[in-house]
């Protein structure tokens, strides 16, 4: 059975250190481990930005796509082949800006991949720029006066496009970034998780001190049910969208694979295997 190690390169990444992205690299490697997969078994494919290195760094299938595109190819690739288990990962501004209308469809089409957004709140591998992510009054280069734009809420959008598996962690968070990206993995269906991923050289407001001064962890809060739509919403609104955890997931509705008529027999018919319509059913 397949390790860490197993899911290791020889390829040093290239990210300034102290880069968030580092973390969200460890946490799909320890994932894949720990739910079982060799690594033949994964894929894993990013967009572009300083994150979508992150493909290169992983011994699995990988492919670095083009901007905003990892949703696309990651959706092809598993209708093509369900035996894989796939992760999509990209920043805010390749998920959320020029990927926007992907992310939205993926979601509310409920592919069985795994979405992470490595979220910085800036461009970063074109040396800091405001992404839609970023505060009002944020200044960069291209906001010298202060962004008039409001930023976008990732969970909210989620959560109205129909997601059936929301979550959000913190690349200071190892365990739970682990954590949460196994259950993603498991999840029957499309799983959407943002990641605060620091950007030490270009974004000097949203630091790890300023995360860990304003993260709300759902482990503290009590009474919470993860199956509420209603009550992530607002939990969501109330945090000002700085919640991290396992926010929504709906067990019920199954993913669109598995909705497709006739794909699982053709699927099976070539691989030339036989079987009854009881036994079908099962699947
Ligand atoms: Fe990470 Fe920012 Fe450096 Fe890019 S520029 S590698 S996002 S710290
Ligand atoms: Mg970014």
């Amino acid at each position: 059975m397949a390790t860490l190690k197993d899911f290791r390169n020889n390829i040093k990444p290239n990210w300034c250190p102290g880069c968030g992205d580092f973390s969200i690299q460890a946490a799909i490697q320890r994932a894949a481990a720990n739910v079982g997969l060799e690594p033949e078994q994964l894929a894993v494919v990013s967009g572009i930005g300083c994150s979508g290195r992150i493909s290169g760094y992983i011994n699995a299938y990988g492919l670095h796509g083009v901007h905003g595109r990892s949703l696309p190819i990651a959706q092809g690739l598993k209708m093509a082949n369900r035996e894989l288990t796939v992760v999509a990962a990209g920043g805010d501004g390749d998920g959320f800006a020029i990927g926007m209308g992907h992310t939205v469809h993926a979601i509310r089409r409920n592919i069985n991949i795994t979405y992470i957004v490595m979220d910085n709140q800036i461009y970063g591998l074109t040396k800091g720029q405001t992404s839609p992510r970023s505060a009002e009054g944020f200044k960069t280069k291209s906001t010298p006066s202060g962004s008039i734009e409001s930023a976008l809420s990732p969970l909210e959008m989620a959560l109205a496009a129909g997601a059936t598996f929301v979550a959000q962690s913190f690349s200071s968070n190892l365990k739970q970034l682990t954590t949460l990206i196994e259950e993603g993995m498991k999840h029957e269906g499309f799983s959407f998780i943002n990641v605060f991923s620091p950007c030490v050289t270009f974004n000097k407001v949203n630091t790890y001190e300023w995360f860990k001064e304003n993260i709300v962890d759902l482990e503290e809060t009590t009474d919470y049910d993860s199956s509420n739509r209603v009550m992530a919403m607002t939990k969501i609104m109330e945090t000002h969208g700085l919640l991290t955890g396992l926010i929504y997931q709906n067990k019920q509705k199954q993913s669109y694979e598995n909705l497709v008529a006739g794909f699982k027999q053709e699927a099976l018919a070539k691989q030339n295997i036989k079987m009854t319509e009881a036994e079908f059913e099962k699947l």
